[in-house]
């Protein structure tokens, strides 16, 4: 699959519908001008691509909304070098937004044929992402802290360990609510340690699942 000029006009749409939508950074808009999301979707999808929806992505899960990467991202204010925590790998878009931005991406997913199907494809798209099969409520001590983290699943709660993982100085991004709707949360940690948290608008998100397959 390619990028043809009938994509690269629809991402212009895609873009102008974003920042009518209230994105401003020119940074993100610029980043998911550069990321072809008709890659990260099956063929079927390749002429509505750019729509502002969800599709499948297999497993029972979706690729998120253009809107809800293009917010998370603004919200997260990525600088190149960071080290970015990314929860539910789902198929690579956020992640590769991420990477575009110079993020050094650590993306957890938790369906092993997802975390396989996605790891060969972004090698194949030549991005550079450290992708994990496990349970993103744990995060990924070992890799730890991280200047920035973003859940792209309903959390029911704020994670500990998530916030634990997280550079004083950083910011977390996290859907939160286990209904249909979740509050996105916006949380910075200060230096020191305290948390500060901005409730930002509703989305609607997959459960993040308690238990790995
Ligand atoms: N950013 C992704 C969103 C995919 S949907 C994209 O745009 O493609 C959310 C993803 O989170 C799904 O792939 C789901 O399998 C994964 N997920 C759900 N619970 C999880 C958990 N506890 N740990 C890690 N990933 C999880």
């Amino acid at each position: 699959m390619n990028d043809s000029y009938r994509h690269k006009g629809m991402r212009k749409n895609m873009l102008a519908e974003l920042a009518q939508k209230g994105i401003s950074d020119p940074v993100v808009l610029a980043a998911m001008d550069e990321v072809p999301r008709h890659l990260f979707l099956d063929l079927a999808f390749l002429e509505i691509a750019y729509e502002n929806k969800a599709f499948p992505i297999g497993q029972g899960q979706t690729i998120s909304h253009p809107y809800t990467v293009a917010y998370q991202t603004q919200a997260l204010q990525i600088q190149k070098g960071e080290k970015v925590l990314e929860i539910g790998t789902g198929c690579g878009y956020q992640t590769s937004i991420l990477a575009k931005l110079g993020a050094k991406v650590f993306s957890i997913e938790r369906h092993r044929p997802l975390y396989l199907k996605t790891k060969t494809l972004l090698q194949k798209l030549g991005i550079r992402a450290k992708t994990f099969y496990g349970d993103g409520y744990a995060g990924l001590p070992s890799f730890a802290p991280f200047d920035k983290v973003i859940v792209t699943a309903a959390a029911p709660y704020i994670p500990e360990a998530l916030i634990e993982q997280l550079k004083p100085g950083g910011i977390a991004v996290i859907p939160v609510g286990e209904g249909k709707k979740q509050i996105m949360n916006i949380i910075t940690k200060h230096e020191d340690g305290r948390l500060n948290t901005v409730e930002g608008e509703d989305f609607s998100f997959v459960p993040m699942l308690q238990n790995k397959e």
